[in-house]
């Protein structure tokens, strides 16, 4: 039986089943307040890439209406922030934000992954999941992405492999933004923290789960917990907020209790190093700066403190913060895989991210996120007055008295490569 004539294929009533509360839950209420936070919306304005369309797809795909041809490129307009499920009165009536909301963000995946399954893959992150399955880390732009370079970055800081710490370093970071994780290194032997780095360090797996490549993202994972139960790991420090949410909440799926590692975002660790006075902040930075929340950090794992007590903590630093503080973060249009698939989205949704900032009148905006930052680095070069972004580890390593070079997120993209373009390498 052909899907969209009526007539429904079990392969389609079942994966409708599976999301059949969840989306007549949104469905029915029909209010869609989700639309004025969603940042892809607020850039397209077309109702097809709203979380209310992802969630009535389903209900059309359970009535035989649409196949997952229709819809698949719907569900690549999402970048996973998870405002649509903090704003919608389902969630809130509800009144415990936490434990029962509207999970727009796993129909995004589950869609996702149901497209893979389908064979109705998107062309860019195919690629991008392929290059990285072959050389066991993402693509990043024209740099060679290799396990003998994995650790270039780490050159002459006698940092240990393996140990009761290991701090997990992104792709992104481990090849390209290679000043950011030594600065991160260097903060943490700064303020006493031991530490060592992974035997073989792969791909998180997270991008791929994130595009629907579930069978290739636990792949990578499976590899990254026999790295670490190899090396005696018992503790995680990320410096990446997606690897944050995938081993807080996706290898917790994959391997159940086997996976009893203490995870840390390296926010926490520096904040409360600063708290404790193992970490002093003596160098000023006469800069004026705005703070751009993660989505991932904020929405959705409500790490938006710590960044600011930091922030707070550098001297000469004068700090403006937004006005959306909490839950209301604003997006950098970088995550979920948006950016590959659909970078000039990507790119519309910094820009306005750029905007908000520049109303503020600050000079820098400190990020946590290497992800956001390649984006929002295009956009804010592309201001006049231009906005510099920045990470605020390297701001802290420079604040501490460290030595900072820091490599250039728009002199590479200017070179003529995106991320995108860097998938189909
Ligand atoms: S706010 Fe929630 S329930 Fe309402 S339309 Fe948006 S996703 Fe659906």
């Amino acid at each position: 039986m052909e899907p969209g004539n009526g007539q429904v294929d079990p392969a389609h009533a079942e994966q409708a089943g599976k999301l059949r509360d969840l989306a007549y839950g949104c469905f029915s209420s029909g209010h869609k307040f989700c639309r004025n936070v969603c940042p892809v919306m607020q850039v397209t304005q077309n109702e097809n890439h709203s979380p209310t369309a992802f969630h009535a797809n389903v209900v059309a795909m359970e009535q035989g209406l649409l196949k997952i041809d229709d819809v698949a490129d719907d569900y690549v307009h999402c970048t996973q922030c998870g405002a649509c499920e903090l704003r919608c009165p389902n969630t809130l009536m509800a009144g415990e934000f936490y434990r029962a909301r509207t999970r727009t963000v796993d129909v995004v995946k589950s869609m996702r992954a149901f497209a893979v399954e389908q064979g109705a893959d998107r062309p860019n992150w195919k690629r991008w999941v392929e290059a990285t399955l072959e050389h066991k880390n993402e693509p990043v732009l024209d740099v060679p992405v290799a396990q003998e370079n994995v650790r270039t970055w780490a050159k002459d800081l006698d940092l240990p492999i393996g140990g009761e710490t290991v701090l997990f370093v992104d792709c992104e970071a481990a090849f390209y933004r290679t000043s950011l994780p030594r600065a991160v290194a260097q903060v943490l032997q700064l303020a006493g923290v031991e530490f060592g780095l992974m035997g073989e360090q792969w791909c998180c797996g997270g991008p791929a789960l994130e595009m629907g490549y579930v069978d290739q993202s636990r792949f990578l994972a499976e590899h990254n917990l026999a790295d670490w139960r190899a090396t005696g790991t018992k503790r995680l420090i990320t410096l990446e907020p997606h690897d944050y949410v995938h081993f807080t909440e996706d290898y917790p799926r994959y391997f159940g209790d086997d996976f009893d590692l203490e995870v840390v975002h390296v926010l926490d660790v520096v904040a409360e190093a600063i708290r404790e006075g193992r970490l002093e902040l003596t160098v000023p930075i006469p800069r004026v700066a705005t703070y751009h929340d993660p989505c991932r950090l904020n929405k959705r794992k409500g790490i938006h403190q710590a960044p600011r007590e930091i922030l707070r903590a550098i001297p000469g630093l004068e700090f403006r913060d937004v006005d959306h503080v909490t839950q209301w973060s604003y997006c950098s249009g970088a995550g979920g895989g948006l950016m590959i698939e659909k970078p000039h989205i990507t790119a519309a949704i910094s820009d306005q991210r750029l905007a908000r900032a520049a109303e503020l009148d600050v000079d820098l905006l400190v990020s946590a996120c290497v992800w956001s930052e390649r984006p929002l680095t295009n956009a804010g070069y592309a201001r006049d007055p231009q906005i510099e972004v920045r990470d605020i580890m390297e701001l802290v390593a420079e604040s501490a008295g460290l030595q900072v070079d820091r490599v250039d997120g728009h002199a590479a993209t200017t070179h003529g490569s995106t991320a995108a373009e860097g998938a189909q390498a």
